[in-house]
């Protein structure tokens, strides 16, 4: 399988791998300058390469319950126009890897975005005859009220831009049009084992999700931060943070309600192992896989 397991008791979660490379995150995090991220030791070597630049993930997670299939995020997606050229019309076997994992895309019962930026919404339709469709037909989608109104009504403003746009229309909207989705709250429980959390800043109505079963947690971040090297410098934010000093204010509040705890932590975009455990360091963090 191309990705990775885990388990927490009654519940599994499974990472599939859309893109993982050295250097994608590069301009991301402007801060993040290699001879900094090489002083951070415990980087390496699976966060950064030996020359320091930033290796990352473009993933999705498959929570099973007893009884429900949620996906958390859904990537770039194949067959979409992109500015960024590497994901322009991108073809990726990112469904044939979904099938080979056991999974079936009529057989997923929700579709969790933590926020409608353009690499967790891809997957949320496919092209077919011409339209777009969504992918898994009888899924709800839960889009956070906030985070949905928030970008459709920078369909109209100069700060939607082009390209949100064109998100909005090949991988947000035919969904909405087509009566699958549901408009939830920031702490919606989806159900027993998964809820979400509000983590503002580097989106409007931007979420996390915690997993819980048995006495055991785990807790997927969502892009409040993008790379693990934001443990150890909170302040750093990305050039795609929307309320700069929010996103740093929600970083150093969950880091320190996750540090030292029993809580297994992902990150969409954390390369593998991609998951691991925060510890206080200093006056910051750092993550342990
Ligand atoms: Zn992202």
């Amino acid at each position: 399988m191309n990705g990775n397991q885990w388990r927490i008791g009654d519940v599994k979660i499974t990472r599939l791998i859309e893109i993982e490379m050295a250097g994608g995150l590069g301009r991301i995090i402007p801060d993040a300058k290699r001879e900094r991220l090489l002083g951070i030791p415990w980087l390496r070597p699976h966060f950064i390469d030996e020359v320091g630049r930033m290796i990352a993930s473009i993933h999705m997670f498959v929570i099973e319950t007893p009884d429900r299939r949620v996906i958390v995020d859904t990537c770039v997606g194949n067959d979409k126009p992109r500015e960024a050229p590497a994901w322009n019309l991108m073809q990726t076997k990112f469904m044939d890897d979904f099938a080979a994992a056991g999974f079936r895309t009529d057989a997923i019962d929700n579709v969790l975005c933590t926020h409608l930026h353009i690499d967790h919404v891809g997957w949320n339709t496919m092209l077919r005859d011409g339209q777009w469709v969504p992918t898994f037909p009888n899924a709800r989608y839960l889009y956070g009220k906030t985070e949905f109104e928030h970008w459709r009504a920078a369909e109209s403003t100069p700060d939607g831009g082009r390209e949100n746009l064109q998100v909005m229309a090949d991988s947000v909207l035919p969904v909405w049009e087509a009566g699958l989705v549901d408009l939830v709250a920031t702490d919606h429980r989806i159900c027993p084992e998964v809820r979400l959390i509000s983590t503002p800043g580097h989106t409007p109505g931007h979420v996390s999700v915690m997993i819980e079963s048995q006495g055991a947690s785990a807790f997927i971040t969502g892009d409040f931060l993008h790379h693990p090297c934001q443990f150890a410098h909170p302040q750093w934010c990305s050039n795609f943070d929307h309320h700069r000093e929010q996103a740093v204010a929600t970083r150093i509040d969950m880091f320190g309600k996750l540090a030292d705890g029993p809580t297994l932590v992902l990150g969409p975009h954390f390369a593998t192992p991609t998951a691991g455990h925060l510890k206080r360091d200093g006056e910051a963090w750092r993550f342990e896989v």
